[in-house]
């Protein structure tokens, strides 16, 4: 639930609102509409619900007290009915611009990734993407140059003026994957990592939460509750595909999950064509798709010579494509840019959840 303080409340009705809530073992949160201050309460409320509603209610300065009625309580448009923007340097995403994060999967050499930055930057891309740590299913495979690779990052950030995003896959890493990267990318196979997530959750640099491969969408933005609840308020979603029993491709993109959680969140959400398809020649139409479907940015893995890539190379585009694709994107994105943000009117009665048939 979250309390709402009427225009006028004081400092000293606020901090006894806040009191209250700690009094009863739960977290204050703030969140300033354009008028009204919303105090959510985070924490296992329970059985309490209605006499800490009725108690809340009845506190000098509340205007009203609203229950959440969604599971993901801060994360919830209905606590945070405006869109969230993450600005990361001089890009902002959430604001209703398009944020386009290329770069290699996987950074194999300072050449080849100055190479590809170099290329991308040039071509129009916003955020420069490249991994150091890799996640590979195999053991055998290449697990990524580790610190080595965070520097060249930093170094290929700094020579283009891009903003780099890489994945930290243990809390371990997380301080110095943050003294060298913009953004910290959760994996799909960490997203449910609760204590990579709280450790994310305690750093001030945003966190680009992917989807994990076997969540629901629900899931997912529990998921992003723990990162928002412990402190870090500045987190991005990204669709990369879900498994299902389709083999042609590598996921199967759920499109229909980025309208959807526009409207059941405020959080930025991003698609990820590269991994949802894991074939080069499907990325440029699914990348259109999610700009179409009106995703805050796309995420493509680009190498310079696909063919001799360490990682995930079928699904790499050349540089040549990566600039084709940036001619397409942009006006797909500027016809459906502006169109505001939920999808749904105020009022509408949606059946979110269930709907199995
Ligand atoms: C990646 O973006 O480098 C990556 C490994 O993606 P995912 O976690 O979606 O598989
Ligand atoms: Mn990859």
């Amino acid at each position: 639930m979250f309390v709402v303080m009427s225009v006028n409340a004081s400092e000293a009705e606020i901090n006894a609102v806040k009191s209250h809530i700690i009094e009863e073992g739960l977290q204050p949160h703030d969140s300033r509409g354009e008028e009204r201050l919303l105090i959510a309460l985070v924490g296992e409320v329970g059985p309490r619900r209605d006499v800490l509603m009725s108690r809340l209610s009845a506190l000098p300065g509340v205007e009203s007290v609203t229950p959440i009625s969604r599971p993901f309580k801060l994360t919830s448009r209905e606590f945070h009915p405006a869109d969230t923007v993450v600005q990361v340097g001089e890009v902002a995403i959430g604001d209703g611009s398009i944020a386009v994060m290329a770069g290699p999967c996987s950074v194999e050499s300072r050449e080849q990734l100055m190479e590809t930055a170099e290329a991308v930057a040039e071509a129009g891309a916003s955020i420069l993407r490249g991994g150091a740590f890799k996640p590979r299913t195999s053991p055998y495979s290449f697990q990524g140059l580790g610190v080595e690779a965070l520097r060249y990052l930093a170094e290929a950030g700094e020579a283009t003026g891009l903003p780099v995003v890489t994945e930290v896959m243990d809390p371990s890493q997380v301080e110095v994957v943050n003294r060298y990267a913009d953004i910290l990318q959760i994996g799909t196979r960490n997203m449910q990592n609760y204590s990579l997530l709280t450790a994310v959750g305690r750093i001030e640099k945003p966190v680009m939460l992917k989807r994990g491969y076997g969540a629901t969408i629900e899931e997912w933005l529990m998921a992003a509750e723990y990162i928002v609840s412990s402190g870090n308020p500045n987190v991005i979603l990204c669709e990369r595909g879900i498994r299902t029993f389709e083999t042609y491709t590598r996921n199967t993109l759920d499109l229909a999950a980025i309208p959807l959680l526009h409207h059941l969140t405020h959080l930025p959400v991003v698609v990820d064509p590269s991994h949802a398809t894991g074939k080069r020649w499907l990325v440029k139409p699914m990348a259109l798709a999610g700009a179409a479907a009106g995703a805050d940015g796309v995420m493509v893995e680009v190498h310079p010579r696909p063919d001799e890539a360490l990682s995930d190379g079928e699904q790499s585009l050349t540089l040549e494509q990566f600039r084709d694709l940036m001619q397409t994107l942009r006006p797909i994105h500027e016809q459906v840019r502006g169109q505001g943000r939920d999808p749904v009117p105020a009022g509408t009665a949606l059946g979110v959840g269930g709907g199995r048939h």
